[in-house]
């Protein structure tokens, strides 16, 4: 059981696939998720997110075969974040033929991007994972977290100008390969705009079905 989550920004990857890897007990690789563990150390990945880019794709390439060659992935894994450009996608097709696995379906979520610079722009997390919104998810006490009281903060990654060159990134590099997927006979379409639990059964659904 191997899928790919495709996407734009504020499409609510992050949320379904977590919901999506604890229902069906498969491994969560999020390329983002390991980028903001590395940029700790590393500033030169700090300022490629700090300002919406990509990180190039051998980087990207090489964490990701080195991921796939762990064993817990061997249960299912849930991609979410990679692919995001035509020669990543490539390059995992490679992978994956080393690896001998095979991906199930990519689902793509599809939102327009007024909405994702509305929900991302919005958006504020706090150190214990939590995450918030001042529109849609308010905490009830004005920026601090419901859970630890701990003050909330606005990822960099966040604001509305990144957000935009994001999207920007997003619709130049990551769109082909919503063509790249269909062609391939892979690609489930998702309408990211119904709610988030409408979007979750209909993922779990497709799984499910699968299975
Ligand atoms: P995400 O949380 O998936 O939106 O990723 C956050 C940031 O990490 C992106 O804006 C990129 O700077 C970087 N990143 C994550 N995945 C990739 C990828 N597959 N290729 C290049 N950069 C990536």
């Amino acid at each position: 059981m191997n899928y790919i989550l495709l996407g734009p920004p504020g499409a609510g990857k992050g949320t379904q696939a977590k919901k999506i890897v604890e229902k069906f007990s498969i491994v969560h690789l999020s390329t983002g998720d390991m980028f903001r563990q590395a940029k700790q150390s590393d500033k030169a990945i700090a300022s490629l997110m700090e300002a919406g880019k990509l990180i190039p794709d051998d980087v990207v390439v090489n964490m990701v075969k080195n991921r796939l060659k762990k064993d817990d992935v061997k249960n299912g894994f849930l991609l979410d974040g990679f692919p995001r450009t035509l020669n990543q996608a490539v390059e995992l097709d490679k992978m994956l033929k080393t690896e001998n696995i095979k991906i199930d379906a990519v689902f793509s979520i599809i939102i327009d991007n007024d909405e994702a610079v509305r929900r991302i722009s919005g958006r504020r997390m706090c150190e214990c994972g939590a995450s918030f919104h001042v529109d849609f998810l308010p905490p009830k006490v004005k920026d601090l977290c419901d859970y630890c009281k701990k003050k909330l903060f606005q990822r960099a990654d966040d604001k509305e100008e990144v957000v935009k060159e994001r999207l920007k990134v997003y619709d130049a590099q990551t769109k082909p390969l919503i063509d790249y997927y269909t062609k391939a006979g892979l690609l489930v379409d998702i309408d990211g705009s119904q709610s988030e639990s409408a979007v979750f059964d209909q993922i779990s659904k497709f799984i499910a079905n699968k299975k």
